[in-house]
């Protein structure tokens, strides 16, 4: 009999799993079970993903995918702009050309949730999943998982949880559960922006166009077929927006109207891109505690947002969630090749992903505490100074001492733009009011 494992969840982690261990050539029995009944049951994949060298674009590479993933990748959209409620911005980073950005170390490039999804899965053999199979409860002494329709699998070699956020394995091995974030928002999205709204479609360029003020944020990022998606977060309870998605039913424009009265001394242009949106959808946020951990037990792991769920101000969530499967199908590729005890291999891959975790919880937090903050803008790019010496390798909490000037630099920059950016439009006033004045005299 081949070993067996048992994959809940075909998302991102569960699938990049599943198709790892396809292709490792080991003797392997692989199921995934999927909640979803069809691959296209659900109306909505989400938005764009940024994929990261040594982690998402990593599992790709070595899932043998690289080639089909240079498809869909794209460098362009890199481009970002960061930007405050008068959309001033204080940032436009303009993508790195491909063949630079390929090979390059802090290439980013972007790939639609779906997109992702879908490539995953055309990787996968077809008969290794089971659609339409929601995980209800496992037991722990017996092993045998038991669905909502009341059908049972099982026992397996090893159950992996790649569940997500509200994970069904999560309780066999910790009582920890997803606390509310604080932030809830709404995604909408724009179909023809290129030829409905041309003006709008140069202010956001390639990729993403983020705004940060008043402890809120309006996100607009391009999508791989044009469209356009659009989110505005805000602190409220945890059910403030899917009970106005819920008020308001089919009254967009009554929705809209609510959701922008969070936003009213923002400028007209950043309203514009709410008024053109359609097809809102509540998000509530909710994250783990920042380094949790768990005994292991025998027969049992977690990846991706059911081992570690971050909110996704740092980008972090799926490219945390591929390299989880890609490390845990090393570990038991070489443990079944090697005949050695495959449970050391999941606590050997347990033992890597708490600090790596850890680490990427820290900068989600980082990212958010900066972001909902009243000056949100200037506050992510001084954060800015923490993420590039991150990736140059340095660490700051030692000699912190070294990064104070360039934080400072940085915030005297920014703030230095967002001024400029205050008066410019001061003046534009003025001049506007007195042509006016003017004119109505001449009248
Ligand atoms: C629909 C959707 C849209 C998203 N959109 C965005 C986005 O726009 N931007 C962003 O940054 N992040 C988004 N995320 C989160 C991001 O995709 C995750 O951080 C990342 O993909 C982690 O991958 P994962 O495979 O661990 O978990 P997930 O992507 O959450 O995948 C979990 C999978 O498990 C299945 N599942 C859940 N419960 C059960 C159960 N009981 N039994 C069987 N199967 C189950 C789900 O249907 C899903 O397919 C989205 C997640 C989802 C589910």
């Amino acid at each position: 009999m081949p070993f067996s494992i048992a994959i809940i969840g075909a998302g991102p982690s569960g699938l990049t799993l599943g198709r790892l261990l396809q292709v490792a050539k080991v003797d392997i029995s692989i199921t995934i079970f999927e909640r979803d009944t069809s691959p296209t049951s659900r109306p909505s994949q989400g938005g764009t993903l940024d994929l990261h060298n040594d982690t998402g674009l990593a599992a790709l590479k070595k899932a043998g995918l690289w080639a089909e993933a240079l498809k869909h990748l794209r460098y362009d959209g890199e481009e970002l702009k960061i930007a405050d409620k008068n959309a001033t911005v204080l940032l436009h980073h303009r993508e790195e050309p491909q063949s630079k950005a390929e090979t390059g170390e802090y290439a980013r490039p972007e790939i639609d949730r779906e997109v992702l999804r879908s490539m995953l899965l055309q990787s996968v053999k077809p008969e290794i999943i089971q659609w339409g199979k929601v995980l209800h409860a496992i037991d722990p002494d017996t092993g045998i998982l038991t669905f909502r329709d009341q059908s049972t699998a099982g026992p397996f070699d090893l159950v992996i949880g790649a569940d997500g956020a509200w994970s069904k394995v999560r309780p066999v091995l910790t009582d920890i559960k997803p606390q509310y974030s604080g932030i809830c928002g709404f995604t909408s999205y724009i179909q023809n922006v290129n030829a409905e709204y041309p003006e709008m479609s140069k202010m956001l360029g390639r990729g993403s166009y983020f705004v940060y003020s008043d402890r809120k944020s309006f996100t607009v990022q391009r999508m791989g077929d044009e469209s356009v998606r659009v989110a505005a977060w805000v602190m409220k309870n945890e059910k403030y927006a899917s009970d106005m998605v819920a008020r308001y039913g089919k009254d967009e424009d009554g929705l809209k109207q609510e959701i922008l009265a969070n936003f009213s001394d923002w400028s007209p242009d950043i309203h514009r891109w709410m008024q053109a949106s359609h097809g809102f959808i509540a998000w509530p946020l909710f994250e783990l505690p920042v380094g949790q951990f768990w005994e292991h037990k025998k027969g049992y792991g977690l990846i991706g947002d059911a081992a570690s769920l971050m909110t996704p101000f740092a980008g972090e969530g799926v490219n945390k969630a591929m390299k989880d499967a890609l490390e845990l199908a090393e570990a038991l590729e070489h443990a079944l090749k090697t005949n050695s005890n495959i449970d050391e291999a999941v606590k050997k891959y347990e033992d890597a992903m708490f600090p790596r975790a850890k680490m990427y919880q820290l900068r989600t937090l980082r990212n958010k505490n900066a972001v909902f903050t009243e000056n949100g803008a200037v506050n992510f790019m001084v954060t800015l100074v923490d993420m590039v010496s991150e990736e140059m390798g340095y660490d700051l909490q030692k000699g912190w001492l070294g990064w104070v000037p360039f934080k400072t630099m940085m915030f005297c920059w920014a703030s230095f733009w967002q001024f400029l950016g205050r008066s410019r439009r001061r003046i534009g006033k003025l001049f506007a009011r007195s042509i006016k004045q003017s004119g109505s005299k001449i009248a």
